[in-house]
C-alpha cells in the first residue's frame, strides 16, 4: 500500500506572524514548534484586525488562535475602573477557567490581567477585581450579563470580543444573553466567532454581528482512500491526569517491538520521555529544540534497535522512516484529520498490518469523530486494560513459552530436578511452583499499575451537546502484583540498582557481573556495589551517574554467552 506523503509544509511560524516578541517568547517557552492548521489560518486576518467566522473544535488550537491576536491588540493596564479591554464568552465554567489559564500563560511575560467570571463564584471577590479594571474578561453570558445589569463590568471601552464554542452556548440556552451582551459593545470593535459546527442559528448570529468576516474551516472533507494506511485504529477515552498510566497499560499489553508516541509540544515530548524512562521503557525524545546531531543520534538508535519508543512532536518526525515501527500512539488527539493520517502511516509498512492507538480526553472526542469522517474509516474506541487484564495477557504469553519449551525439549539434564521432588509433592503442584518462578522473573523490572483508572464512556452527541456530564464509573481496582526481591544493605554512595535478567539458573556469578559492568561498560570494579544472585535475575548496586551508560553497554553485552535483558529496577 502507498505510504501517504507529509501534508505540504505549513509557511507560517510564529515568527513571521508579526506576533510582539514577548508571545513568540511564551509560545517557544511551552514547547509549541509551528502554528496548528487554525491557527495558521486564523491568525494572520485576526492579526490584521478583521472579523473571523471559525469552524473548530476544542483540540484544535483554536483558544491560541484568537487569544494571540487579542493579546497582541490588548494595551496592558489601560482600562479604566470597571471596564475590559477584551470580552470572551464561553459556555461553561470550566472552559472559562481554562481559556483564562490558557490566556494567562500566553500573555503572562506582557503583564496582562485575565479574570474568569461564571456562575458560582463568590461575588465579592470579582467585584473587587472588577473595580481595578480588567484587560481580559473570560466569562459565561449568564454571569457578564449580571454584572453587566449591575453596573460593575461596562462594555465601552470592549475593542475585541470573542463568542467561543458558540453552538454550545446556543444549545444551552444562552441566544438572548449572547444578543443583548453584544448590542452592548462598541460598533467597532473586531469580532471572532468559533463554533465546531455552523447550524443555521450561528450563520444567523454571525451575519448579524461580524463585518465581513473571513471564514476559516480546517477540515478537508475527504482523504484519499489510497493515502491512508492499513492500520488497526483504537482510541481510548481517558482524563488527562490518567494519560501516563493507561499509555503504560497499552504498552504492557500490545509490547511494540518499536513505537513512536506522539505529543503536542516539546515540553510534553521531554516530560512525558521522563515519566517512561523512570517506570522502566527506553523511550527517546525527538523535538525541533534538539540540536541536528542530537537527533540523528536518536533515529540511529530507534533504527539500530537500540530504542523501543521515540517520544516525538509532528515536526521532528516529518519524514522519518522507520520500517520496524510496530504502532504509533497518538498522546494527544492530533490538532487535524491530515496529521492524524500521516502520523499513522509511520507503520503498517510494507503490507505489515501496524497499530495505532490515540488517547483522547473525554472534551476531545469531536476530534476524533472528524478524523473519522474525513478518513472514511472508524476508529473503535476501547477501554483501557485493567490489572487482571495485564495479568491474563502475562499468563497467556507464559503459556506460550512453557509451550515453545515443551516442543523444543532439551529440558532433560533438568528432570532429576522434578523426580526428586516428586517423592514429596504432586506433579501439578511442582510444575505450577515452577510457573510461579518464572512468573515473578518476568514480573520483575515490569510496571505493574496500582493505579485506578476511571472508565470513561465516550459521550454521546446528544448528551455533550447539551452540557451533560460523561458517566465516569470507577474502573476496577488494580492490586500491585510484585514478584520477591532480594535486597542490599543500605547504599553508601549515590546508587541505582539494576535488574539483570539472568540469575543462578543461567550460572551467573558474580565475577560475571563485575567483569561485564567493568569490561564493557568501563567502571571500575570498586565502584561496583552489592550484588544479589536470585535464580532467574540478578542486581547489581552501581554510581548512579554511570547507570545508564551500564544499561547501555550490557545491552549489546553477552552474560554465559546470553543476550540479557538489562533496566533500573524499581523496588
Ligand atoms: P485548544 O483546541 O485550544 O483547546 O488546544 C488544544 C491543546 O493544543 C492545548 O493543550 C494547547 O496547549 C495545545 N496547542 C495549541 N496550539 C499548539 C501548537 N501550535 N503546538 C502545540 N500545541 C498546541
Amino acid at each position: 500500500m502507498k505510504a501517504p506523503q507529509p501534508p505540504a509544509p505549513v509557511e507560517a511560524t510564529f515568527d513571521s506572524l508579526g506576533l510582539k516578541p514577548a508571545l513568540v517568547e511564551a509560545l517557544s517557552a511551552l514547547g509549541y514548534e509551528e502554528p496548528t492548521p487554525i491557527q495558521a489560518a486564523a491568525l494572520p486576518p485576526l492579526l490584521a484586525g478583521k472579523d473571523l467566522l471559525g469552524i473548530a473544535a476544542t483540540g484544535t488550537g483554536k483558544t491560541a488562535a484568537f487569544a494571540l491576536p487579542l493579546l497582541n491588540h490588548v494595551e496592558p493596564g489601560a482600562c479604566r475602573p470597571n471596564t475590559t479591554s477584551a470580552l470572551v464568552l464561553v459556555p461553561t465554567r470550566e472552559l472559562a477557567m481554562q481559556v483564562s489559564e490558557a490566556i494567562h500563560r500566553y500573555g503572562q511575560k506582557l503583564g496582562i490581567s485575565v479574570l474568569p467570571l461564571y456562575g458560582g463564584q463568590v461575588i465579592g471577590q470579582q467585584l473587587r477585581v472588577l473595580k481595578r479594571g480588567v484587560d481580559v474578561v473570560v466569562a459565561t453570558p449568564g454571569r457578564a450579563l449580571d454584572h453587566l445589569r449591575r453596573g460593575t463590568l461596562q462594555l465601552d471601552d470592549v475593542r475585541v470580543v470573542v463568542l467561543d464554542e458558540a453552538d454550545e452556548m446556543l444549545d444551552m440556552g444562552f441566544a438572548e444573553d449572547l444578543e443583548a451582551i453584544l448590542s452592548g459593545t462598541p460598533e467597532d470593535r473586531q469580532t471572532a466567532l468559533f463554533s465546531a459546527t455552523l447550524p443555521p442559528r450561528i450563520a444567523s448570529i454571525a451575519e448579524r454581528h461580524l463585518h465581513e468576516p473571513v471564514r476559516v474551516k480546517i477540515a478537508r472533507e475527504k482523504v484519499e482512500q489510497g493515502e491512508i494506511p492499513r492500520v488497526r485504529q483504537t482510541a481510548y477515552v481517558v482524563p488527562r491526569a490518567f494519560k501516563i498510566a493507561t499509555l503504560g497499560r497499552l504498552l504492557d499489553v500490545e509490547s511494540p517491538t518499536a513505537a513512536i508516541i506522539f505529543c503536542r509540544t516539546r515540553t510534553e515530548v521531554d516530560d512525558l520521555t521522563v515519566s517512561l524512562n523512570g517506570r522502566g521503557w527506553r523511550a527517546h525524545a525527538l523535538h525541533g529544540g534538539m540540536t541536528q546531531e542530537q537527533r540523528d543520534r536518536v533515529i540511529k538508535q530507534l533504527k539500530s534497535q537500540g530504542t523501543d519508543l521515540l517520544v516525538a512532536t509532528d515536526v521532528a518526525a516529518r519524514g522519518l522512516d522507520i520500517p520496524r515501527l510496530s504502532h504509533v500512539v497518538n498522546f494527544d488527539v492530533p490538532n487535524a484529520p491530515e496529521a492524524y493520517v500521516h502520523r499513522i502511516g509511520r507503520t503498517g509498512r510494507a503490507g505489515r498490518e501496524g497499530v495505532a492507538i490515540t488517547l483522547v480526553e473525554p472534551r476531545e472526542h469531536r476530534l476524533l469523530r472528524n478524523i473519522e469522517r474525513v478518513t472514511g474509516q472508524r476508529i473503535e474506541v476501547s477501554t483501557v486494560p485493567t490489572v487482571a487484564d495485564m495479568r491474563e495477557k502475562r499468563q497467556e504469553m507464559l503459556r506460550a513459552s512453557l509451550r515453545e519449551t515443551l516442543v523444543a525439549g532439551e529440558y532433560e539434564s533438568l528432570r532429576n530436578v522434578v523426580e526428586s521432588l516428586a517423592s514429596e509433592f504432586d506433579a501439578m503442584d511442582i510444575a505450577a511452583a515452577a510457573v510461579k518462578l518464572l512468573h515473578e522473573a518476568q514480573d520483575e523490572g515490569r510496571d505493574t499499575e496500582e493505579t485506578e483508572i476511571p472508565v470513561v464512556a465516550p459521550p454521546q452527541e446528544r448528551r455533550e451537546r447539551t452540557g451533560g456530564k460523561f458517566g465516569a464509573p470507577p474502573g476496577r481496582p488494580g492490586r500491585p502484583e510484585r514478584g520477591p526481591k532480594a535486597r542490599g544493605g543500605p547504599p553508601t554512595w549515590d546508587v541505582t540498582r539494576l535488574w539483570i535478567g539472568a540469575g543462578r539458573h543461567a550460572g551467573v556469578r558474580p565475577a560475571d557481573l563485575v567483569g561485564a559492568i567493568a569490561g564493557e561498560a568501563g567502571v571500575e570494579s570498586s565502584k561496583i556495589g552489592a550484588i544479589q544472585i536470585g535464580d532467574a535475575f540478578s542486581l547489581v548496586e552501581v554510581p548512579e551517574s554511570d547507570a545508564n551508560r551500564i544499561i547501555a553497554a550490557l545491552k549489546n553485552a553477552t552474560l554465559r554467552g546470553k543476550k540479557v535483558l538489562v533496566r533500573k529496577d524499581r523496588s
